[in-house]
């Protein structure tokens, strides 16, 4: 078993990272990639500008392979946009590498298994390699042996249904032709699918702020364009960040310019909505539900052009169904890091660095790490995800001590600042300031700890086992874990994510 390769699946960021810590330690690592090059998810959503420094996106492992190319580390203090990482850094290294040879291109991930061993069988379960099914883009089916998985394919193609209870609405499968995915380019490559329409926008997380404060801008120069926000909350004030109720400090700026453009009426926000049903009815599509409009429940009925759900990611377990997985029933994710990131409980300032133990599985050797690691909370981290694969890699290589010595170099504030987002932004486009008065910079701070004895809220947030087994100590029960040492996560303005909503 020891001469077959340790397959990760999926060639992002992460995923590359895993292979070069692999090399690093003289495993052998095969990536096999759905897409047709290195960092397709990044590159599909590559107008985005992060809000990370280049510092936090670049894996060290990764960075002593690109050393010998001649590759020149990027400004550490600018911000990239996903096309800028695919362009500036994940090509150089999946092409000028010795990561070159090890990864396959067009190259789907179906299911994993152990060889000859169903979920069920035990005996010697431990020394079978696993079996990695694969696909091709013509059909092609082949199997691929490996002493060790890593699953970094993370969720992106996996978008959450705009319709309430986690399902897709009542026609929402018919009217897939009509959703655009979570972050469409409405401002480049699909402008004319926007311009002088009518856009539907569902859900309250960074991808809808962008989206939106496009569609605003577009709306400035296609003044027929129009707007409707869709949440299924009772406030947008989770995203806005700031103002009186807040517990952080300081907020995320998109936040604020996106408030500032609701109030300037520039978009019609709709809460409590639920989409029941749609019908596609030539170039629109109609939408039904309820909504609260100006204080008021009531029907929903819309006529849109387009639907940009932005309602978030869930991991693809259906392929690891033959795995034996430690899953948390909340979260989708590894049971001992859920309770870290259960995004009821949690938002920015509340992650901290965790390792190849809260990773592992029933299955010896095999892991999910990256963005799909998170199950379905929001709030992953690049950094996060580098840490992770330098601890799994160095515990496959039988260095435990290494692996258990998880650390992340991450600062006070800055990992969650969007300030310089915007200062980026306006570099690259006077039009950026869109949305009204333009609100000077602001820092978001990491690091604010929970209140103790804050509750769900009525949230049905509550965790039993909050932290345990996890790095920290967990905190009295339905308390967030308390933890120690650098934490990291989306600036969402509130320190306990949902749990700070108010009851439905
Ligand atoms: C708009 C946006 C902005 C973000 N900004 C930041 C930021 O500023 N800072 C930060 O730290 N994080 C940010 N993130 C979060 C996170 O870091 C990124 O999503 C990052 O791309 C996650 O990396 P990953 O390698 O885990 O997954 P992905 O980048 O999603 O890579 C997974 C890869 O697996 C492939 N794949 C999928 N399924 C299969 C399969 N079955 N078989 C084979 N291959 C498969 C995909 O094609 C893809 O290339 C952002 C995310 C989004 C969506």
């Amino acid at each position: 078993m020891t001469s077959l390769p340790v397959v990760v699946v999926g060639g992002g960021p992460v995923g590359l990272a895993a292979a070069a810590h692999l090399l690093e330690r003289g495993l052998e690592p095969l990536v096999l990639e759905a897409g047709q090059g290195p960092g397709a998810a990044v590159a599909s959503w590559g107008h985005v500008r992060l809000f990370s420094p280049w510092r936090f996106d670049v894996d060290d492992a990764t960075a002593r392979l690109l050393a010998p190319t001649g590759w020149t580390a990027p400004d550490p203090e600018s911000l990239p946009t996903g096309n800028d990482l695919v362009d500036v850094y994940l090509t150089p290294l999946a092409t000028k590498t010795p990561l070159a040879d090890r990864i396959r291109y067009g190259t789907r991930v179906v299911a994993v298994a152990r060889q000859g061993a169903d979920r069920t069988r035990s005996v010697g379960r431990e020394r079978r390699p696993f079996l990695v099914r694969t696909v091709e883009p013509g059909g092609q089916v082949t199997d691929v042996l490996a002493r060790a998985v890593i699953d970094a394919s993370g969720t992106f193609g996996q978008p959450n249904p705009i319709g309430t209870a986690g399902l897709p609405a009542v026609g929402e499968t018919e009217a897939a032709g009509f959703l655009t995915g979570p972050l469409p380019d409405v401002l480049g490559r699909d402008r004319a699918r926007f311009a002088g329409r009518h856009t539907l926008v569902v859900g309250m997380g960074h991808s809808a702020a962008n989206t939106l404060l496009s569609l605003v801008e577009l709306a400035e120069a296609e003044p027929a364009t129009r707007i409707t926000w869709a949440i299924r909350g009772a406030t947008a004030r989770r995203l806005y960040g700031g103002g009186e109720a807040d517990e952080l400090p300081a907020r995320g700026l998109l936040g604020t310019r996106l408030r500032a453009a609701v109030d300037a009426g520039r978009l019609e926000l709709v809460t409590r909505v639920t989409v029941d049903r749609l019908v596609p009815d030539g170039d629109v599509v109609h939408v039904t539900g309820t909504g609260r409009r100006d204080g008021a429940d009531g029907e929903l009925d819309l006529t849109v052009s387009a639907i940009v759900n932005a309602t978030g990611f869930r991991p693809d377990l259906a392929m690891l169904s033959e795995i034996r997985l430690d899953l948390d029933a909340v979260v989708q994710a590894p049971a001992k890091l859920a309770p870290l990131i259960d995004p009821n409980l949690h938002s920015c300032g509340s992650v901290p660095p965790h390792g190849e133990a809260v990773l592992a599985h029933p299955e010896e050797g095999f892991y999910l790490a990256g963005m799909k690691s998170y199950g379905r909370a929001p709030t992953f981290l690049l950094a996060t995800g580098y840490e992770q694969v330098r601890s799994i890699a160095a515990a496959l290589a039988g260095d435990q001590s290494a692996a258990d010595a998880v650390e992340l170099a991450l600062p006070e504030t800055g990992v969650c600042s969007s300030d310089r987002a915007q200062d980026a932004d306006d570099a690259a486009s006077s039009a950026a300031a869109c949305c009204g008065t333009a609100p000077g910079p602001e820092l978001v701070t990491l690091g604010v700890g929970a209140p103790a004895g804050a509750d769900d809220g009525g949230a049905g947030a509550t965790r039993r086992d909050a932290g345990s087994g996890a790095p920290g100590s967990a905190g009295p029960e339905g308390r967030e874990p308390v933890v120690a040492g650098a934490k990291a996560g989306f600036a969402t303005g509130v320190a306990h994510g949902r749990s700070g909503d108010p009851v439905d």
